[in-house]
């Protein structure tokens, strides 16, 4: 039972009207009043664009973790739109959600454990990678038809069959096939070091998966998709290139190679809350690890940690103000940052803009990035549930 419900009627009635009335006061207002997070889809247009240009077979569109923060549904549509025509995620649940949204392009999930919900997935039409024989005996026993792809790990030790594994599993697959239970229409891989062009890795994944290949074709397999790069790749390394390319963080425009102009997509704005002017000598939030070394004026911002801001960035990060970049003062707090505005009149309700595409001198996901310690990867697809997409 809730503590409203524990209440006499009367006192319930009266908290009711108490908060109509106070709703009614509240002015109406249509523009989202706390932390907002604006995704630019036309620059996820361009950037699809210049993969589709780039990449000699199909572009898959990776949505996985909601499309890179960038929200699934919308991003999905986006690039289908641009010249994607496949979708991948890691989970069964997030083809599920795509499927529900109204996605009917191919969907790919690569990630899941050995009881997920093969049935579902074969229902909705969602191809399986399959990196183990468990996988493999799973998806059979689950269901008929299932579209799969083998996964080979081509040197990351992370997902994907151990090469040791692989022409078992080909052979297991093949087996499948003939049998009627599967269709297996991929052979994937990724490359661990794509990031970084020329580093031998890159050479070594690149032939292990084109042995992979060979040993699907000599146990009977064709398998028509086939693919090995991601964004890095795509980029810097066209050798890498098969049939078919699944790139996520470049579609939200993050080039983890440095090579390549794209589009940031992603921008977080935040109103300030209150200002106050301090004292020479004043200490500012939990550890006071920054003091005005002068008088001046401090604004409050009501996102922190748990909005996605890396407590680690305390001391290093900006926002901007007017136009102006303004540094972040003491510790990121859960709930909330104080940003030094200096003398600058700056009022209860102006916005701030966290992070942004950069032109108009804003702070970028990048900038996070480097006062984190970490990759855009990860500023973008931390941004908490509180957060309101717009
Ligand atoms: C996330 C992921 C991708 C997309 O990688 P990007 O570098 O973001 O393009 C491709 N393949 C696999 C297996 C992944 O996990």
């Amino acid at each position: 039972m809730s503590a409203v419900s524990a209440l006499p009627i009367t006192e319930r009635a009266e908290l009711a009207e108490l908060a109509e009335r106070h709703s009614v006061r509240r002015a109406p207002t249509a523009v989202p009043s706390g932390p907002t997070l604006h995704t630019d889809l036309d620059a996820v247009a361009a950037n699809t664009r210049l993969f589709a240009a780039r990449v000699p077979g199909a572009l898959m569109a990776v949505v996985k973790a909601d499309g890179f923060g960038h929200g699934g549904a919308a991003v999905a549509r986006t690039a289908l739109a641009h010249g994607a025509s496949w979708l991948g995620v890691t989970s069964i649940e997030e083809a599920l959600t795509l499927r529900a949204g109204g996605a009917t392009a191919p969907i790919l999930s690569w990630l899941n454990t050995i009881d997920a919900d093969f049935t579902a997935a074969i229902g909705e039409r969602v191809d399986l990678a399959v990196p183990s024989a468990a996988h493999l005996d799973a998806i059979t026993g689950a269901g008929l038809g299932a579209r799969i792809h083998l996964h080979l790990d081509t040197g990351m030790a992370r997902d994907g069959a151990a090469p040791r594994d692989w022409s078992a599993l080909c052979r297991a697959a093949r087996a499948a096939e003939r049998a009627g239970l599967v269709r297996v229409v991929g052979v994937m891989g990724h490359l661990g070091c794509a990031d970084v062009p020329g580093d031998p890795a890159n050479a070594a994944g690149r032939a292990a998966f084109t042995w992979g290949v060979q040993i699907a074709r000599a146990v009977g397999l064709r398998p028509a998709l086939r693919h090995l790069a991601a964004t890095s790749a795509t980029l810097t390394y066209p050798a890498a290139l098969h049939t078919m390319s699944r790139v996520g963080a470049g579609l939200v425009g993050i080039d983890p190679t440095g090579t390549t102009r794209l589009s940031p997509a992603l921008t977080l704005t935040a109103p300030v809350v209150s200002v106050r002017r301090v004292a020479r000598g004043t200490g500012v939030g939990y550890g006071h690890t920054w003091t005005a070394d002068r008088a001046t004026t401090l604004a409050l911002l009501p996102l922190g940690y748990a909005d996605g801001l890396p407590r680690v960035a305390s001391g290093r990060a900006q926002v901007a103000l007017r136009g102006r970049r303004c540094p972040v003062v003491g510790r990121i707090s859960m709930d909330q940052v104080v940003v030094d505005v200096g003398d600058a009149p700056v009022r209860p309700g102006e916005v701030a803009t966290v992070f942004g595409p950069g032109p108009g001198g804003e702070p970028t996901t990048a900038d996070w990035a480097s006062w984190s310690d970490t990759i855009e990867h990860e500023i973008v697809t931390g941004i908490g549930p509180r957060v309101v997409r717009a």
